[in-house]
């Protein structure tokens, strides 16, 4: 069983230009999927991945339902998990977040690079409140991202800062932080967060990839592909050039998300 906790999919009519634009502004990236959940599925099948969480993204505070209600719709289909989204700057972001709990959406997705916040903002402290309080999961998109450039906005500092502000489970994607080792190494390896390894084939230097996995306990990693841009089976390359044991490439493949989502 192969649970991938990082990939996205848009709703049919957007999806062709989506993909587009992420592809340009990413430096040209290749997709490895059409953009649609159906093609999505297709590509589950060739590498062997049993369940998908969809993570979407409010890139503006009038996206929030739209985002959301699609999120919702995906979760008809078991193979799926569909997070939901909220702007930080939406006046209703409270009320939305609710919604998101009453639409029985699992988790929701920031990107602070997109949504240009920091995610130790003033600012974010009553949002992870009721986040919280509603006992969702949030990931953060963390590190670098191939479209922006300095400052970055979930560095593992400023992470670390803001794990102390949640009482639920917080996700850093990327392995913790994209092209961020040394600092995850030491600024997070070891919180209570979970990593999921996703876009780490050919990114992550093996060195650091095993220094995490040592320090941050395969306990607390996802398996994660961040489809349509990198394949699960690239990073299934990347883990098994590690050393890691039988039992714990099955928490990290699936058993650790199975649990944290409640599947
Ligand atoms: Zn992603």
């Amino acid at each position: 069983m192969v649970i991938d906790f990082h990939t996205h999919a848009f709703p049919e009519k957007i999806a062709q230009k989506a993909i587009e634009k992420l592809a340009y502004t990413s430096g040209g990236l290749i997709p490895q999927h059409k953009g649609t959940l159906e093609s999505l599925k297709e590509e589950m099948d060739k590498d062997g991945v049993d369940v998908s969480v969809v993570l979407g993204i409010a890139t503006n505070p009038k996206q929030q339902q739209n985002v959301n209600n699609f999120a919702a719709e995906i979760n008809a289909d078991s193979r799926f998990v569909g997070f939901g989204s909220v702007h930080p700057d939406a006046p209703d972001v409270l009320f939305e977040l609710e919604r998101i709990k009453e639409l029985g959406l699992k988790g929701v997705k920031f990107h602070p690079e997109y949504q240009n916040f920091f995610v130790d903002e003033e600012k974010m402290k009553p949002i992870y409140k009721k986040i919280s309080q509603l006992g969702l999961i949030t990931i953060f998109h963390a590190g670098h991202d191939l479209g922006y450039s300095e400052p970055f906005h979930c560095m593992p500092e400023n992470l670390e800062r803001a794990l102390g502000w949640f009482s639920a489970p917080v996700v850093a994607a990327h392995w913790g932080g994209a092209g961020c080792a040394k600092l995850v190494e030491k600024h997070l390896a070891g919180c209570d967060v979970w990593f999921d390894l996703s876009f780490g084939y050919g990114t992550m230097p093996k060195s650091f990839a095993q220094k995490i996995v040592d320090k941050h306990t395969p306990d607390r990693l996802l398996f994660g592909s961040d489809m349509p841009w990198h394949r699960p089976s690239w990073e299934m390359r990347l883990i098994e050039s590690l050393d890691i044991s039988k039992e714990d490439k099955d928490k990290i493949y699936y058993q650790n998300a199975q649990k944290l989502l409640d599947l």
